[in-house]
């Protein structure tokens, strides 16, 4: 939390926020109150928004929502200490080469002092003296070529640091945008590409669609099967709907057992058609208990889709894709609805 605020000021919001989380009966541990001071301090607006819409959906504050919102907006946490480890010690490498180079600087320097002056003396030398020298300018250029090689090394040395560092932050960075049931993009991923791909279309003038799925009564799946075989059922539906949409599409989960793919380049009716042969494709799929081979059926998801108006605001268009999946679920589910612009049909 990086808040510029005096010691006081956080000691009050801190006193707040505990107050706040006592009266709400929400668990004082660490992970409520970083989203709870948040909140109060409405340091982040959108947060604010996010737990205000959550709450509104629900009324309550839950672990779900806790979890989502703390993955949402936290992570950067991790990667935030991950960038400042690697700072550290890229600087640590870079201070040994310096050092380094500093040492053979002034041992060059010495060394090129003593070749001076022996081309100045060297005239009135004896063979004796000049076979003394000569020996002292051998042993000198050895320890300079040593020298060089210590310094190759420690520049090696530093270079592979860096490189394997700037893997480490990768797969960090990596990890952050990715759900850690599914493998797929999570929902702070989803949020970033969209807001990328929206302005590219609007940019560009081409069209954009977004897909929302749902799966059906999903309470009674894990309610029946138990939520580690729901983990597993949300795992092959999350591979399917990957492995059905093309390079260019972003799947994502966006929370629980809800799914978002953006489609740039796509018309309406193109994406209506793929929703649909997502929808088959999870109800093809007969579900099968590892451990004692059982079949216990299928699933079935709904979906909604909508299509991007140029320059208009993200939260518009999620609104309208979640409008039409809404739409889906009353009409009976295991179907796709589709929105324009403020008319729902039927696909
Ligand atoms: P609907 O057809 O209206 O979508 O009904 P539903 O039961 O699927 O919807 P509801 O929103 O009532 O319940 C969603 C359920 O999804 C509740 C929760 O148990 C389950 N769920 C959410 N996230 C996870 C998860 O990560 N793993 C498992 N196993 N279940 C989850
Ligand atoms: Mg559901
Ligand atoms: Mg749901």
């Amino acid at each position: 939390m990086a808040h510029k605020e005096t010691l006081e000021q956080a000691q009050t919001n801190a006193q707040k926020t505990l107050a706040l989380l006592k009266d709400q009966h929400i668990r004082q541990v660490p992970r409520n109150f970083t989203i709870w001071y948040e909140y109060l301090t409405e340091s982040n607006p959108d947060l604010v928004r996010a737990l205000n819409e959550q709450l509104a959906g629900s009324g309550k504050f839950t672990e779900a929502m806790a979890e989502e919102i703390y993955s949402h907006f936290f992570t950067f946490e991790k990667e935030g200490q991950a960038i400042r480890e690697s700072n550290r010690l890229v600087q640590e490498s870079m201070d040994n080469v310096v050092v380094s180079i500093n040492n053979t600087n002034a041992e060059f320097s010495e060394y090129g002092d003593q070749l001076s002056e022996f081309a100045t003396k060297a005239d009135g030398m004896s063979v004796a003296e000049l076979q003394d020298v000569i020996g002292e300018i051998v042993s000198q250029t050895n320890t300079m070529t040593d020298n060089a090689k210590t310094l190759n090394e420690s520049l090696d040395k530093a270079s592979q640091e860096i490189t394997s560092l700037r893997k480490l932050l990768k797969e960090v960075q990596e990890e952050a945008l990715t759900d850690t049931l599914t493998g797929i993009a999570n929902r702070k991923c989803f949020d970033e590409e969209l807001k990328r791909l929206a302005e590219l279309a609007s940019e560009n003038g081409k069209s954009l669609c977004l897909m929302m799925a749902d799966i059906d009564h999903f309470k009674k799946f894990n309610d029946t099967h138990g939520h580690p075989f729901g983990d597993q059922v949300i795992r092959l539906v999350a591979n399917t709907l990957r492995d059905g949409t093309g390079m260019t599409a972003v799947t994502a989960r966006y929370g629980g057992e809800e799914f978002a793919v953006i489609l740039p380049n796509m018309e309406l009716d193109e994406a209506v058609d793929l929703a649909n042969d997502l929808r088959q494709s999870v109800s093809a799929k007969k579900i099968v208990k590892r451990s004692t081979g059982e079949d216990v059926g299928r699933v079935t998801m709904s979906f909604g889709v909508a299509l991007y108006t140029a320059r208009e605001d993200t939260a518009t268009l999620l609104n309208r894709a979640d409008e039409a999946l809404y739409d889906a679920k009353n009409s009976g589910r295991n179907q796709v609805k589709h929105l324009q612009s403020s008319l729902a049909k039927t696909a």
